[in-house]
């Protein structure tokens, strides 16, 4: 029996999965969408009901998969998409909007991200974001990509506080965000998305992890996983397209990292010692 799985949760109260599900790169090849398709429904099956997908992945192909995925089982899940910034305009925004709505088959978003910041006027997008949700086509908006002085500057515009999340690159490889952003977030009781947590596969190749997971009795992405799963409304959201590697993913929930296992992997992988700029892929 596995344990439960740790949640976060947003600024309006609605609790989520710390572990959801990624969706890049899926969508691109038609041989491959059954299979895509069985990783997303193996993943809300044992619990990672929340998914993150976005209107750039193989063109809207993503989006498809996981409306495909999610078809007469939306009750309880957590969808999240994003806009793409030469789309984030006040107008644009509400066009992709429906796009995206449409690809997934659903009549409501749960966060909906502007995916990185672009030349749109970001009050624009904000104005936008909060029609959408007035309309009820989203539940809630947030922001990827946003480095600390970014969300201060959010922050300050009209109705900018009513940002629900970041999402950003967060793996044990990359803990720049540790010294500033993170605590920016926590102070203003906002989720941290960890995107690319297993470093896009790159981190599963660590010779130094694979030799602690290894001594744990435990895979490198468990590990690496557990490691963002002890974080404070921190969010991981893996991306794999094998039904077994997800139940694998699902199972570093199981891991309950001992002090000295905390300060092994600190001492694998230092935390930042000064403010980093924002690492993004
Ligand atoms: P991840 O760090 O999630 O790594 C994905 C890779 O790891 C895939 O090649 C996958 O292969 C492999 N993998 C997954 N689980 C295992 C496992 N247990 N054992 C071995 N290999 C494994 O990279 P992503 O870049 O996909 O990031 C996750 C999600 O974050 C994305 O899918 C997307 O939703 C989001 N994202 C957001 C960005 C943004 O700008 N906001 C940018 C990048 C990502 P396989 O599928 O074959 O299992």
């Amino acid at each position: 029996m596995s344990h439960p799985l740790p949640s976060a949760t947003f600024p309006d109260g609605q609790s989520v999965p710390a572990l959801g599900l990624g969706t890049w790169h899926m969508g691109e090849d038609q041989a491959s969408a059954k299979a895509e398709i069985r990783a997303l429904q193996a993943g809300i099956d044992c619990g990672m009901t929340l998914i993150d997908t976005a209107e750039m992945y193989a063109g809207g192909g993503a989006e498809e998969i996981t409306g495909e995925a999610i078809k007469g089982r939306r009750d309880g899940l957590f969808i999240v998409s994003k806009v793409m910034p030469s789309n984030a305009s006040h107008k644009g925004t509400l066009a992709a909007c429906e796009a995206s709505l449409r690809r997934l088959g659903t009549e409501r978003i749960d966060l909906y991200l502007l995916h990185w910041p672009g030349r749109h006027p970001l009050r624009d997008t904000v104005v936008a974001f909060e029609e959408l949700r007035s309309s009820g086509k989203i539940a809630r908006w947030g922001v990827s990509n946003f480095d600390t002085l970014a969300m201060r500057q959010l922050s300050a515009l009209p109705k900018g506080k009513d940002c629900a999340a970041n999402q950003v690159l967060y793996n044990l490889s990359t803990r720049g965000i540790e010294f500033d952003l993170l605590p920016w977030m926590t102070d203003n009781a906002m989720p941290l998305m960890a995107y690319s947590p297993l470093d896009e596969g790159r981190l599963l190749r660590n010779p130094d992890l694979g030799k602690m997971a290894g001594q744990m009795g435990v895979s490198p992405a468990q590990l690496a996983l557990a490691f963002l799963l002890a974080r404070d409304n921190v969010i991981a959201i893996p991306k794999s397209s094998s039904p077994e590697r997800v139940a694998e993913n699902r199972a570093s929930a199981d891991i309950e990292l001992t002090d000295d296992q905390i300060a092994e992997l600190d001492r694998l992988f230092p935390a930042p010692r000064s403010r980093e700029p924002l690492q993004m892929i």
